[in-house]
C-alpha cells in the first residue's frame, strides 16, 4: 500500500479504485463512509483538504473485508439512519433506506398527536422505534424481538440516541400476549409498526453477496408457501392490542400489495393502503382498525 497520502482526495481515489468487487458508483460512496470513518468528510475530498493520514493498516484491513463482501456497516461498526447514528452488528439487519421512508411516513402521519403507546415488532437494530421516539417525543414506545443479541444492540442504540425504550424479548409466532408494566389492559395501543422478514427463499437467487454470507437470514426470509406469515400473526395481535382507530404499518414485500390488502381488510382493517416508495414499488401497508 501507498504510505503518504497528502489530501482527502488522493485518498478517496486510493480507496475507491482499491474496492474491486462494487462499480465505480458504489466504490466511490462506500470510499465516502470509510472516511466518514476516520473524521474525513465528503466535503474534504470535494474541497481536496490537506490531510495526514496515519491510519493505513487499519484502512488496509478495511478495504480486505470490503472486497471480501462483507459490509461496510458490519465493518466499521455502525451506520446512518434518519440522521441519527446507529451501532450495528451481524446480529441485527443493516438499517435499508425503505425502512427510513417507512418511518418518516409513522412521523409524519402522528406529528400532531400526544402520548401515542407505539409497538414495532421485529426490532432488530431498533432503528425504528429509535427514530421515532426521538421524533415523536411524547410518545411511549416499546420494541420486540426474538433475538437477544438483537435487543442488545437495540438497547445500545436507545442509549445512544438518548431515547426511552421498553423492550421485550418475545417471539410474536409463538406468543400473542402485551405484557407491558404500566397496565395490563387491552385494546391499548395506538400504533403496531412492523417490518419483518419477508423475502421469499426463491429470491435468494437475485440477492447480492454481502446481504446472504453476512446478514441475518432469520430477519430476513420466509418460507415460498407462507411469505405473509409474519404480518398474519401480527394482524391477529394487532386486533388483540391495538385501541379503536389504532393503525398498522407495515414494510412490505413490492410483489404482494396486492395480497396484503386483502389479508388486512380480511383481518377486520379500514382504510388500507398500499403505498409506494421512492423507486415506485409498493412497499408500505396501512390500515386502521375500528372497533
Ligand atoms: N428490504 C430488505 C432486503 O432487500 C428486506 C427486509 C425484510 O425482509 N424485512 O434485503
Amino acid at each position: 500500500m501507498k504510505k503518504e497520502f497528502s489530501s482527502a482526495k488522493e485518498l478517496h481515489h486510493y480507496i475507491a479504485s482499491a474496492i474491486a468487487i462494487y462499480d465505480q458508483a458504489e466504490a466511490n460512496a462506500i470510499g465516502f463512509i470509510i472516511l466518514n470513518h476516520f473524521n474525513i468528510s465528503r466535503t474534504d475530498v470535494l474541497s481536496d483538504k490537506k490531510i495526514s493520514f496515519s491510519q493505513n493498516e487499519k484502512l488496509e484491513e478495511i478495504i480486505t473485508r470490503i472486497n471480501q463482501h462483507e459490509p461496510v456497516q458490519y465493518i466499521l461498526g455502525e451506520t446512518t439512519f434518519y440522521g441519527l447514528k446507529f451501532i450495528v452488528s451481524p446480529a441485527v439487519l443493516i438499517p435499508r433506506p425503505e425502512t427510513e421512508e417507512l418511518v418518516d411516513l409513522i412521523i409524519q402521519d402522528n406529528r400532531d398527536k400526544k402520548n401515542l403507546k407505539i409497538l414495532d415488532i421485529g426490532t432488530g437494530s431498533g432503528c425504528i422505534p429509535v427514530s421515532i421516539a426521538k421524533n415523536l417525543q411524547s410518545a411511549e414506545v416499546y420494541a420486540m424481538d426474538i433475538s437477544k443479541e438483537a435487543l442488545a444492540v437495540a438497547k445500545e442504540n436507545s442509549w445512544l440516541n438518548d431515547v426511552t425504550i421498553n423492550f421485550l424479548e418475545q417471539d410474536i409466532i409463538q406468543d400473542s400476549t402485551f405484557k407491558i408494566s404500566s397496565s395490563g389492559d387491552k385494546h391499548n395501543l395506538d400504533i403496531i409498526v412492523s417490518n419483518p422478514p419477508y423475502v421469499r427463499e426463491t429470491e435468494k437467487k437475485e440477492m447480492q453477496k454481502n446481504v446472504l454470507k453476512f446478514e441475518p437470514s432469520q430477519a430476513l426470509f420466509v418460507p415460498d408457501d407462507n411469505p405473509l406469515l409474519f404480518y398474519e400473526v401480527i394482524l391477529d395481535f394487532a386486533t388483540k392490542h391495538l385501541c379503536h382507530e389504532g393503525k398498522c404499518y407495515f414494510e412490505i414485500n413490492e410483489a404482494f400489495g396486492e395480497e396484503m390488502k386483502i389479508l388486512m381488510t380480511r383481518k377486520g382493517f379500514w382504510q388500507v393502503k398500499i403505498i409506494s416508495d421512492i423507486h415506485g414499488k409498493n412497499r408500505f401497508a396501512v390500515g386502521e382498525l375500528i372497533r
